[in-house]
């Protein structure tokens, strides 16, 4: 019995309704107990005033008339109080239901959750646009939230596994082929073979850095070690490491810093990694004959960096996706031993744990792109 109360949240409250109707009923009891005597009497006072001028023996004509009333409010009392007491019970009964059926479907739904199902959700009651929510109703809102987040994540994970298999594929059915080409002796087993074969198990193995490093800045709580710097110097840092690169390709790279440029508050290195990438990837997807600029200006309380280029551009459909991981515009065409798709993932990662946003513009194909992140000032 013990056992069945603390085990249900309906019966606990049952039985508190159950002693709040009865303490209302010896209040009501006791009271009208102590009430009806002196009222009784100052009633029967002035009534056995008139009585007595009338008949004579007023005495026991008002002991009579006292026991008779006290006997009809008793009755009066006694049946209100079972009425009262009935309605009561059947109220509580009602309303317990009420309040445990919300939270029973939620136990259901979190052992189904638990179980796998992650599109298992309750029923909210009351409107939540109108902000008719009860604490019971947030509740089950938040519990709908927390499980579309799972489901939502354990969709990403899936996606995710089948997403490496088909990249790692890719490089491991050449590598495979070439191999077997050499082994059949239909392949020459010259330097191109070999170089070939090269390629192909350096883009495996930079496909696992980019994972580890996805991996490590998804991770909640990674190392950032963050201090007031110049965006000039990070700006030229990243000139200084890719000039040769855009000499090489025939792509004009230069700054365009406004003067005064407060310091950023941010992790040199990852910052630098970001902006490395940014101008990288401008560079990819910029012909020969073309420019790359590196812009910073102030706005608030930020410094916003962009990376524009008058390289190849993205069409407005491909732009909500691009920071997807593996996501690439054109899925034939790859950098001369692949790009992954996870640079620009990785970028905005870095980039929003320093408390910043990454955004890419195009106005579309061939007419180039803008990619541009904000820092917070360091204070
Ligand atoms: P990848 O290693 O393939 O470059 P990213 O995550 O860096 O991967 O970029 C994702 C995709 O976004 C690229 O495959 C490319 O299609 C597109 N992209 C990135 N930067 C640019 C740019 N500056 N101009 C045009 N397209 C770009």
């Amino acid at each position: 019995m013990l056992l069945a109360i603390r085990q249900h949240l309906g019966i606990k409250l049952f039985i508190s309704y159950l002693i709040v109707i009865l303490v209302g009923v010896l209040v009501l009891a006791s009271a009208v107990e102590l009430a009806v005597p002196s009222a009784f009497e100052r009633h029967l006072a002035v009534m056995s005033a008139m009585m007595s001028s009338m008949m004579g023996n007023s005495l026991s004509v008002e002991t009579d008339l006292f026991i008779n009333f006290r006997r009809a409010v008793t009755e009066a009392l006694t049946l209100a109080a079972l009425a009262a007491s009935a309605a009561a019970v059947l109220a509580s009964v009602f309303i317990s239901r009420q309040v445990v059926a919300p939270l029973r479907s939620m136990m259901l739904a979190s052992q189904r959750i638990a179980e796998g199902h992650y599109n298992e959700r309750v029923q909210v009651p009351g409107d939540a646009a109108r902000g008719e929510l009860d604490e019971l109703a947030q509740l089950a809102l938040r519990f709908n939230q927390m499980a579309a987040k799972l489901e939502q994540i354990e969709a990403m994970r899936r996606a995710l596994i089948g997403d490496v298999a088909h990249e790692l594929r890719t490089p491991l059915t050449a590598i495979k082929g070439s191999m077997e080409g050499l082994i059949d002796g239909v392949l020459p087993a010259d330097p191109e073979t070999f170089q070939q074969v090269y390629q192909e198990a350096d883009r495996l193995s930079r496909l696992v850095d980019d994972l580890q490093e996805l991996s490590r800045v998804e991770a909640e709580g990674f190392d950032l070690k963050r201090r007031p710097i110049s965006v000039a110097l990070l700006v030229e840092a990243a000139i200084s490491r890719l000039s040769r690169q855009f000499d090489d390709k025939g792509v004009a790279l230069r700054a365009e810093l406004l003067a005064d440029l407060p310091l950023v508050y941010a992790d040199e290195d990852r910052i630098g990694q970001v902006l490395l990438n940014l101008t990288g990837n401008a560079l990819q997807y910029t012909p020969s004959g073309g420019r790359v600029i590196l812009r910073a200006r102030r706005q608030g309380n930020e410094v916003h960096i962009a990376v524009v280029d008058s390289g190849i551009g993205i069409r407005a459909e491909h732009l909500p996706y691009i920071f997807d991981r593996f996501y690439r515009v054109d899925k034939s065409r790859s950098r001369p031993g692949g790009g992954s798709g996870i640079g620009l993932t990785i970028a905005r990662h870095l980039v929003e744990a320093h408390g910043g946003r990454l955004r890419a513009e195009s106005p579309g194909p061939g007419k180039g792109s803008t990619f541009t992140f904000t820092l917070p000032l360091a204070q």
